[in-house]
């Protein structure tokens, strides 16, 4: 039996099981209401009343007791998914499991790549807890807390890796498709000899209704329109987010060449520098991480939502329709009575 016993420098390794620290918690918690009243009554006298002290020591006791772990499980513990084991010579363990994280790569394939990152401990086998980042084949990495760090890294890696990917394979992605617009390329020397066209420019020059300007095929969000002023079958024809490379070079040496990035978003279109365009796409990045936290939270407060009875509803519209009327009726008086004052 090889059940590693953790020593008092091992804290955090293990479950909070220590009764000492959690007595100390609830004692804390205990003195927080006068801890608050007199911390208020020194610092903020002109705001201090016993009911707000009250309220602020309440709210700090309910997040003190949020932070305490159920007895004997990780704070990351998934709820009822951890493990006992007894083993034959009646030793006993908890096999810690934290939540499973799913990430699936789209693909045609029957078997797309599937990982799994989750984290657990099993004190008869690990001295720590472990990351463990498989794919659905078998493959597994148990990763400690330097490899979690690398991994993440290498994560980062793939990812700067696929982008890069992505922009070589989409510069070229139209001549694979068969119903994608025709290229300057496709048409051939003389057609971009003829409008001084780059190779991938997708413009009608020369219709009667061409333009001057040279531009990419637009990369779109398959996302439509999300405007709350605008009718969901306008909002199905609009992408979310678009963009695409626009060059002006007509008559380069007297005006010069201007290439700039088209970012349309809904119906608004910003036309950028690169350099611009570059900014934009980090400030962008940054915002994802804040809309998620924005997301997490809003699921967390919607779960209180509700459908109103449609029958109270009815009600209240009957009421404010007969205040409007009262309302009305009193003002078509008040004016009567001027006119009539006026007239006599
Ligand atoms: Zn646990
Ligand atoms: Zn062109």
């Amino acid at each position: 039996m090889q059940h590693i016993v953790p020593t008092s420098t091992e804290t955090s390794t293990r479950p909070d099981q220590r009764d000492g620290a959690r007595l100390d918690l609830a004692r804390v918690i205990e003195a927080l209401p006068d801890a608050v009243a007199t911390a208020m009554q020194a610092v903020l006298p002109d705001q201090y009343t016993p009911e707000l002290a009250a309220q602020i020591a309440e709210d700090a006791a309910a997040q003190l007791a949020h932070k305490q772990p159920s007895p004997g499980h990780f704070p990351w513990c998934r709820p009822g998914a951890c493990i006992a084991h007894t083993a034959d010579d009646g030793d006993s363990w908890t096999e810690h499991i934290g939540a499973e994280h799913h990430v699936v790569f789209p693909s045609s394939a029957e078997r797309p790549l599937h990982l799994v990152a989750q984290l657990g401990y099993d004190p008869n086998c690990d001295d720590a807890p472990t990351v463990h980042l498989s794919e659905d084949s078998g493959n597994v990495s148990f990763l400690d807390t330097a490899s979690t760090a690398l991994a993440a890294d290498r994560a980062g890696q793939l990812a700067a890796t696929l982008r890069e990917l992505h922009g070589q394979m989409s510069r070229t992605s139209s001549v694979f498709r068969d119903d994608g617009p025709l290229t300057a390329q496709l048409r051939g020397a003389e057609w971009m000899a003829r409008w001084s066209c780059p190779p991938w420019c997708i413009s009608e020059h020369g219709d009667r209704f061409g333009m001057d300007w040279h531009s990419t095929a637009p990369v779109e969000t398959t996302l439509r329109d999300i405007d709350a002023s605008t009718p969901e079958s306008e909002n199905a024809r609009i992408p979310f987010l678009a963009a695409r490379i626009v060059l002006s070079n007509d008559k380069a040496q007297a005006y010069g060449r201007e290439t700039r990035v088209w970012l349309d978003y809904g119906t608004t279109t910003g036309e950028l520098t690169a350099a611009k365009a570059r900014e934009v796409l980090t400030a962008m990045r940054g915002f994802v991480i804040e809309l998620e936290a924005v997301v997490d939270q809003a699921e967390e407060i919607a779960m209180d939502d509700f459908d109103g009875d449609s029958e109270i509803a009815r009600l209240d519209r009957e009421a404010g329709d007969r205040d409007i009327a009262r309302r009305t009726a009193e003002l078509e008086a008040k004016a009567d009575a001027i006119l009539a004052v006026a007239r006599a």
